[in-house]
């Protein structure tokens, strides 16, 4: 390990040793290690698709269709991913006490596949490994849309029970935020003593307005992301390292 490393993960040792109920808050760079790509870096996803927003969607069979064709493409590429080092790390700390919440605006379910148990877990994106119909809420498994769009030779499907859209339960550009996980995120981070912001360019609002709330409320804050962010000169502790690196095996 580089010098910069150890030193990075000695100070957050010290912090970690001392939290009694800290909330970490991931994105996309937790995910990278396990073959995810994160939207902005340089040939992230974006660059590639623009992302179909929430009224196209309602708005269009033909935009429905190629957002499922998508999300096919993508369970393909990355349908197997396992939870990386930093998610491991996250789970033991929820598992010892100490962290009180994940809070993460990654949709992949890595996070519950390492172990975190459901009321400890805030998903401000939603979740993409699983579909919800926008109508009646009914919940479908994605083995049931691919089933159903590929009987209708690449048609997204409707709900078997009321006929409503059927979508992943994500959270897209135009679509309202989940208003029970914005409470559940912002009383986690209300109440922490320590805020963990890690693998966010922190660009993104409501989501990025939690480091500074957590910060005014007095938490030590720290920031692990490979490149530099906006939030770094208020932050306690700002790592500019790989996230595996840092938080693999640390105590
Ligand atoms: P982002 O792409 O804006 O930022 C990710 C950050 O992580 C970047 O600053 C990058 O430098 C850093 N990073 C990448 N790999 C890293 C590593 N190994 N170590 C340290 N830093 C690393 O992502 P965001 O702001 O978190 O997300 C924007 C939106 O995209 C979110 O809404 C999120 O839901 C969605 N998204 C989710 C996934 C996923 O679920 N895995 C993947 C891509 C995008």
């Amino acid at each position: 390990l580089d010098d910069d490393i150890k030193s990075g993960r000695e100070a957050l040792a010290d912090i970690l040793a001392g939290m009694r109920a800290g909330v970490a808050f991931t994105g996309a760079g937790i995910s990278t290690e396990c073959g995810i790509p994160d939207f902005r870096s340089p040939g992230g996803l974006w660059t590639r698709n623009r992302p179909i927003d929430f009224e196209t969607f309602l708005s269009s069979q033909p935009m429905r269709d190629e957002a499922w064709r998508r999300r096919f493409a993508m369970e393909e590429a990355f349908g197997g991913a396992r939870p990386g080092r930093g998610h491991r790390s996250l789970a033991r700390m929820v598992g010892d006490g100490r962290l009180a919440a994940v809070v993460t605006q990654n949709i992949d379910g890595l996070h519950q596949a390492s172990g975190v148990p459901e009321e400890r877990l805030v998903e401000l994106h939603g979740n993409s490994t699983y579909a919800t119909c926008l109508a009646c809420g009914l919940r479908h498994e994605l083995s049931w849309v691919r089933t159903r769009f590929d009987a209708l030779g690449g048609r997204a499907p409707d709900c078997p029970a009321c006929d409503g859209p059927v979508k992943t339960a994500t959270i897209s550009f135009g679509q309202a935020m989940p208003a029970e996980a914005m409470l559940r995120a912002r009383q986690f981070t209300q109440g922490c003593d320590v805020f963990l912001a890690i693998g966010s360019s922190l660009v993104v609002y409501p989501a990025a307005g939690f480091p500074l709330e957590a910060k005014r409320n007095g938490a030590t804050l720290v920031i692990i992301n490979r490149e530099p962010t906006k939030f770094d000169t208020l932050a306690d502790l700002a790592i500019h390292a790989d996230i595996g690196d840092i938080l693999d095996e640390i105590q």
